[in-house]
């Protein structure tokens, strides 16, 4: 077990990292899936690495990050997708750009940036998610795994929101971006942060692990390295929030802590109503900034041969 080799860049300097279960989804009842530490190229990996028919059966009909039964993070969602779409129009000021989201959901992204006038297109396996775009915002997304995608045309962007860490092989992933960017082209993609404080502090029960969906866990100097082994350069780098982390790591802990002094305090704690854990949880966010934010958002650009 602690001689698997690294998937992303075959290097047998690995070792284990952390051990957890699928909380998010089935609430800890699952096997112990293990991730272990690439000492060469700074990532990690899941182990067991499953298939994508092995792993099919842990992903819900409705697995969706977009939709918010909560108000209040409704908004927050929408503070957020306004600051992507200011981050966007700085790097890409031109409107009738063409863009690219792998993974759109139920295209709410692809809706703000319709309205600033980018030519959008989107990709998501989820029929929910494709169907609410076109009735809700009137955008074609085409219902597809990415890997399955056949591409009629080349963007100037292409955005992948907390995509790359579920992919088998993220490496070939990165270059068919690369190849249906144009010149000077962007990729604008967040992950969750390894080497965040919140997946320090949070443990085996940070949701930025997600097991065992990603199969990937990405540092910030590792998947930089990747990008750049890939033709890309860095054009930007930026912390980014995850307000339901810490949230839903106070209910592990109340629920699977060993530790009973752990225990109460989290069983305490996740009495509180939702809006008050939220509102904590977000104010510790804030504090916690300049530390390595537990997500990552980075705009990297195709580095063109063509003169
Ligand atoms: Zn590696």
């Amino acid at each position: 077990m602690n001689n698997s080799k690294c998937p992303l860049c075959n290097s047998p300097k690995t070792k284990f990292f952390v051990k957890s279960k699928d909380y998010f989804m089935l609430n800890g009842n699952s096997p112990d899936f293990h991730i272990h530490y690439c000492d060469s190229c700074k990532n990690c990996f899941s182990i067991p690495f499953m298939t994508n028919e092995e792993l099919s059966t842990y992903y819900p009909d409705d697995y969706d990050c977009y939709k918010s039964s909560n108000k209040f993070l409704g908004v927050l969602q929408k503070l957020k997708s306004y600051n992507d779409v200011r981050i966007i129009k700085k790097a890409l000021p031109v409107s009738g750009k063409k863009i690219l989201e792998i993974g759109a959901g139920s295209g709410l992204f692809l809706s703000f940036l319709k309205n600033e006038h980018y030519d959008v297109d989107g990709v998501e396996p989820s029929k929910s998610g494709v169907n609410y775009a076109k009735e809700k915002f009137n955008i074609d997304i085409t219902m597809a795994y990415f890997e399955d995608y056949e591409f009629r045309k080349k963007y100037d962007m292409i955005i992948m929101f907390h995509v790359l860490e579920h992919f088998i092989d993220p490496i070939s992933i990165l270059r068919i971006i690369n190849n249906h960017l144009n010149k000077n082209g962007l990729l604008f993609i967040k992950v969750p942060r390894t080497d965040s404080w919140s997946a320090k502090l949070l443990g085996k029960y940070w949701t930025g692990y997600d097991l065992p969906r990603h199969r990937f866990h990405f540092s910030k100097k590792g998947l930089i390295g990747l990008l750049k082994k890939n033709n890309y350069s860095i054009v930007l780098f930026k912390g980014d929030f995850g307000p339901l982390d810490t949230v839903r790591a106070i209910k592990y802990y109340s629920l699977f802590s060993k530790n009973k002094f752990k225990k109460t305090f989290f069983k305490i704690l996740n009495s509180l109503p939702h809006i008050i854990k939220l509102f904590l949880s977000i104010i510790l966010e804030i504090i916690m900034y300049p530390f390595k934010s537990g997500r990552m958002s980075i705009i990297a650009q195709k580095i063109s041969n063509e003169k």
